[in-house]
């Protein structure tokens, strides 16, 4: 490409709105330009730039034995309506209305479609397991879109699903994108960690997100200082809809046969590290099955990820004003052989038959009519449930544990049967009963992983292209647009380059050498050849941008030098 010829305006002055660098920088060297909040137009710098990371993840994704296709971004509500997320998804979900009234979803993310395909065309266990993904537009309407390509609401994803007949060939699967997963990222030029998310609901290692380290992280994670040890903390700053601040919650469990640890719902608080919540989780006596958690610390809670997960599940958070309302006076537990002094209850306020009595003398006791702890229900107790802390030793190997911002640019999970149960993904196994199958989903955000690249790679001058992302890796300088021969040179070495397969820019605009610097740096090509000086010797300069590094070359070494 040459640049006299290339669509791009360099910007010297940051645009106002812009907060983060990579959404500076990407403004700044005409990559990007907003259209609306949270929606982007790729100029030709950012498209190739995007499309080199969207080429690493596909043939990752190949090379792992997933196969690419595209599914609709417009999805009927029916579907959403079958798997349940109709109601939960809230807000964030772009919602329309066709001509015959018909609803539709801009599609966020493509559970739904794709086990709608699956369940339609497969039939037999020998046509499993099968790993299917798409990179495509998602729509998210974030509550608070912002910085740049980081939180879009019009965003690139590579969206992944498969399904299996057991949770054996699941774990293998897991295992086996986590792998492509984290050569991407490698391939990518990121320093990034794999860490550990979420997992309560799903059990064992269920999800994983993969985060890009960077101080404008909107994720905290904490990491052991020794081992591979990382987990997301989930801090307050996520954006899906968070309730209120909160000190006692209430979840009452109905068909939840994913939950069977305390942990499993506390995970899905937003506990700011160095915090501990108080948590107690009921149990039916006859099945064991948990029915109610209550919960007691200083958190938020992520009333959209807690109903994702988990089966069913009420949410209630009552202040002392809404427990008036409802009739219910808080309440100390019965004598459970525990110090339960700061652990107060609340009854389920659907059911109307409550018992407020005075128990042992002076406690309030607020509690189903007709349950008798020990022979109805049991309660596990655990307090201080997030014990994992900066300071703390780490619970794997007992390393020292900190903690650092990241970009969460991958996120893996092991979904189970959720949706191929809801929607009736079913198959006939050997001996022709018909069973469930089992699914997990795999995801990478490519623009945000565009952005979050920036983040990791820039300097005062502009970025710092990995030679795997960057738009051109080489930026050709004819030094004196006047001499003949810099410019007979520059143009021999730009061809040889572009022979050799090097995405190649020529800057052979008619400006002064030094501004063609800023803009080679603002840009951030990885390295920029000038020919000047010594052009009549066939010597030429080259740059290397993130070392600064200028060495001296012959033109037969250029190639070989920068391939
Ligand atoms: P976040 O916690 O940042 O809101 P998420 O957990 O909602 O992200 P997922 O549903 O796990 O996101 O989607 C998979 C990937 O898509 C994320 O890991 C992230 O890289 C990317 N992604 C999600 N939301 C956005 C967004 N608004 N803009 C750009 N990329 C996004
Ligand atoms: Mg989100
Ligand atoms: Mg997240
Ligand atoms: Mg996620």
């Amino acid at each position: 490409m040459r640049f006299s010829k290339c669509y791009v305006k360099t910007l010297k002055e940051t645009p106002k709105e812009a907060e983060v660098i990579s959404h500076k920088l990407m403004l700044r060297s005409g990559m990007i330009k907003k259209l609306a909040s949270g929606v982007y137009t790729y100029l030709p710098l950012g498209l190739k730039a995007l499309k080199k990371v969207e080429n690493i993840i596909r043939e990752e994704m190949d090379r792992a034995g997933a196969q690419e296709i595209l599914m609709p971004v417009l999805q009927p509500a029916e579907l959403w309506q079958e798997s349940g997320r109709w109601d939960v998804m809230g807000a964030e979900m772009m919602r329309l209305t066709d001509r015959h009234d018909r609803s539709f979803v801009l599609g966020p993310t493509h559970e739904e479609v794709v086990t709608d395909i699956i369940r339609n065309d497969i039939s037999s266990y020998k046509a499993l397991p099968l790993n299917l993904y798409q990179i495509q537009n998602k729509f998210r309407d974030e509550r608070r879109p912002r910085f740049g390509l980081m939180r879009g609401r019009e965003f690139l994803m590579k969206d992944g699903y498969s399904f299996h007949t057991t949770t054996e060939s699941l774990d293998d699967e897991f295992e086996n994108m986590k792998g492509a997963y984290s050569k991407v990222f490698e391939r990518c030029g990121l320093n990034f960690r794999p860490v550990e998310a979420d997992s309560g609901a799903i059990g064992g290692s269920g999800s994983q997100e993969f985060h890009v380290l960077a101080e404008s992280g909107e994720d905290e994670i904490i990491y052991c200082t020794s081992c591979d040890y990382a987990a997301n903390v989930e801090t307050a700053t996520s954006t899906i809809n968070h309730l209120p601040k909160a000190e006692l919650l209430e979840v009452v469990l109905k068909d939840t046969p994913n939950v069977a640890k305390i942990e499993d719902v506390v995970e899905y608080l937003n506990v700011p590290v160095e915090q501990t919540v108080k948590a107690m989780m009921y149990k039916d006596m006859a099945t064991d099955e948990p029915y109610m958690v209550l919960i007691r610390g200083d958190f938020e809670v992520n009333e959209v990820k807690l109903k994702n997960i988990i089966d069913t599940v009420d949410v209630e958070m009552l202040t002392d004003e809404e427990l008036e309302k409802y009739g219910l006076i808080k309440g100390f537990i019965g004598p459970y052989g525990m110090d339960l002094k700061d652990i107060k209850i609340i009854a389920d306020p659907s059911i109307t038959e409550i018992s407020n009595h005075t128990a042992g003398g002076n406690k309030k006791d607020t509690h189903y009519m007709n349950m008798n702890y020990g022979r109805d229900y049991k309660a596990d107790i655990v307090a201080d449930v997030r014990t994992v802390k900066v300071g703390e030793t780490c619970p794997k190997c007992g390393g020292k544990l900190d903690s650092a911002r990241g970009i969460e640019c991958g996120h893996i999970f092991k979904l189970g049967n959720k949706y191929t149960k809801s929607l009736g993904a079913t198959y006939l196994d050997e001996n022709g009963k018909t069973q469930v199958m089992t699914m997990g989903c795999y995801g990478i955000g490519v623009s945000r992983t565009l952005a979050a690249t920036i983040e990791q790679n820039f300097d005062d001058n502009g970025i710092i292209w990995p030679s795997a992302i960057a738009p051109y890796t080489v930026d050709v300088i004819q030094a004196n647009m006047k001499d003949e021969e810099q410019g007979k040179l520059a143009e021999e070495i730009y061809k040889e380059l572009l022979n050799n397969g090097v995405d190649t820019m020529f800057d052979d605009r008619d400006e002064r050498i030094g501004f063609k610097f800023k803009d080679g740096d603002l840009i951030g090509f990885p390295f920029k050849v000038v020919c000047g000086k010594k052009a009549a010797e066939g010597i030429v300069e080259l740059k290397i941008r993130r070392t600064n590094e200028t060495i001296e070359l012959s033109k037969e070494e250029v190639v070989k030098t920068i391939k």
